[in-house]
C-alpha cells in the first residue's frame, strides 16, 4: 500500500497493490466471512498487535470496513473486519466456442449481474473483446455506476495462455486471436481494472474450488469433456500452471497409436478418440448400420448427431448409445488412471458440455479408473460431475479477478 487516504475518499486502485501479509489478510476474510482482529492473528500465527497496525491501514485506505460486532469472549465485543462493500466491482467473463457468460461480482465473490449470449469466437478478436466491454457497460448500468469502479476482470477463453502476459499462444478454435493482448484491450476501457486470463477448464477448476465441490480441498483434478478433453489442476488450494501456462493438457495423451490424426497433428489423441465430436461420429455410424432406431430417427429428424442426442437415447435404454458412451468413459478412465497414479488427487471433477449426457459415463469413468489405479492412489479419491455445471466458468472468472484485483499490476 503507497498511502492511506481517509476511509471516506474514493478508493485509489493505485493503493490496492497489497503486501504479502495484506493479502492474506483478505484471502482469510474471503475465506471465512468476517473477522475480528483476534480471529486473524489466530487465522495468521502473527501477533495481534502486527495485525491490529496492518488491519488499520487496511481500514484507512478503504479495502476493509468494520462491519459489526462479533461474539465476545468474555470482555468488550470485538469489531468484525469485512472487505469493503463500497470497493468497487469484479468482472467475471467466460468465453466459449460458441458464446460469452458475463457476470458483476462484489469483492465477496457474489453475483450482482449477469448475462449471457451467443458470440462466435472465430471472428476477429478486438470486436468480439469490444462486445464483452459493451456488455460489461450494460450491466454496470443495471447498478447505475460508470467503467471506474470495476477493480478486477478474470477472462477465461477456449485455447492455449501463457498466463504471464494473458495471451493465447496457437489457439486452434480462435487462430485470429494469437498473441492478441486481451489486458491491454480490457483496460482501456476499464481503466482502474486489473486484468488476468486463463484458460477454460483452470477458469472451471478455480469455480469449482472457490464455490463448488472442491471447497475445501487441497488437490483435486477437474477434467472438461466437451469439443475437446482437459484438464484443471489444483494442488494447495491454488491452480497449477506449469512453467508456461500449458500444464495438464492432457486431451492428447495417446490412446492409441493407430488413432485417427487429431487437429494437433498426432494420431490417435484421448480428445479425437473420446470426446463429443468422437461420441456424434461413432453414434452416426450406429444410426446408418440400422444398429440404433433411436439414434436414425433422431438424425433423420435433425440431419446431424450430437453427444446430447447419444444422452437421450442412453436414458431412453438404446444398447448401441449405452456402448458408444461406456467407450469413451473407458478411454477418459485409462488416462485418468494414470493422472490419479501421478498426482494422487483427492477428488476428481467431471464437467464441460459432455458431462451432462447422464450418469452412464461417469459410472463407466470410475470403473475404468478404478479397475486401473494403485490401491493407495484411489483410496480416499472421489470421481463425481461438477457441482457448478455449466456456471463453473463464469464464477471461476470471478475468483481468477478475486485473486488477481489486489496482486498484478
Ligand atoms: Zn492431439
Amino acid at each position: 500500500m503507497a498511502n492511506s487516504p481517509a476511509a471516506s475518499t474514493p478508493v485509489d486502485a493505485s493503493t490496492l497493490l497489497l503486501e504479502p501479509l495484506e493479502a492474506a489478510i483478505v484471502a482469510a476474510i474471503r475465506g471465512n466471512g468476517p473477522l475480528s482482529r483476534t480471529d486473524l492473528s489466530a487465522h495468521l500465527d502473527y501477533s495481534r498487535a502486527s495485525v491490529t497496525g496492518i488491519v488499520g491501514r487496511m481500514v484507512g485506505a478503504g479495502i476493509l470496513a468494520e462491519v459489526g460486532e462479533g461474539k465476545s469472549a468474555g470482555g468488550r465485543r470485538p469489531f468484525l473486519l469485512d472487505i469493503n462493500p463500497d470497493l468497487g466491482y469484479v468482472v467475471g467473463v467466460d468465453i466459449g466456442a460458441t458464446s460469452v457468460d458475463v457476470a458483476l461480482a462484489d469483492f465477496r465473490g457474489r453475483i450482482l449481474e449477469r448475462i449471457a449470449q451467443p458470440a462466435d469466437v472465430r471472428g476477429r478478436p478486438d470486436e468480439f473483446l469490444g462486445c464483452v466491454a459493451d456488455l460489461i457497460g450494460d450491466l454496470l448500468a443495471r447498478r447505475g455506476t460508470a467503467s471506474t469502479a470495476v477493480m478486477a476482470v478474470g477472462v477465461g477463453v477456449p485455447g492455449p495462455v501463457e498466463f504471464a502476459p494473458g495471451v493465447l499462444i496457437a489457439p486452434p478454435l480462435m487462430p485470429l486471436w494469437e498473441g492478441f493482448p486481451i489486458k491491454d484491450f480490457l483496460r482501456a476501457r476499464f481503466p482502474m481494472a486489473r486484468v488476468a486470463v486463463d484458460n477454460d477448464v483452470n477458469i472451471m477448476a478455480r469455480g469449482e474450488c472457490q464455490a463448488g465441490a472442491g471447497k475445501g480441498l487441497e488437490n483435486f483434478l477437474f477434467i472438461k469433456i466437451g469439443t475437446g478433453i482437459g484438464c484443471g489442476i489444483i494442488t494447495n488450494g491454488q491452480v497449477y500452471h506449469g512453467a508456461d501456462g500449458a500444464a495438464g493438457d492432457v486431451g492428447h495423451i495417446c490412446v492409441d497409436y493407430n488413432g485417427p490424426v487429431c487437429h494437433c497433428g498426432n494420431q490417435g489423441c484421448l480428445e479425437i478418440m473420446a470426446a463429443g465430436p468422437a461420441i456424434a461420429a461413432r453414434a452416426r455410424a450406429r444410426a446408418e448400420a440400422g444398429e440404433s432406431d433411436f439414434l436414425a430417427a433422431r438424425l433423420a429428424e435433425r440431419g446431424m448427431l450430437s453427444a446430447v442426442d447419444v444422452g437421450d437415447a442412453a436414458a431412453a435404454g438404446d444398447r448401441a448409445a449405452n456402448e458408444i458412451i461406456r467407450q469413451s468413459g473407458r478411454m477418459i478412465g485409462g488416462v485418468l488412471a494414470t493422472l490419479v497414479n501421478f498426482y494422487n488427487p483427492e477428488a476428481v471433477f467431471i464437467g464441460g458440455g459432455v458431462s451432462q449426457i447422464g450418469h452412464v459415463l461417469l459410472s463407466s469413468i470410475r470403473q475404468a479408473t478404478l479397475r486401473r489405479a494403485t490401491a493407495l492412489s484411489t483410496r480416499r479419491l472421489r470421481i463425481e460431475y461438477s457441482r457448478l455445471g455449466e456456471d463453473a466458468g463464469v464464477i471461476g472468472g470471478i475468483w481468477l479477478a478475486l485473486e488477481n484485483a489486489f496482486t498484478i499490476k
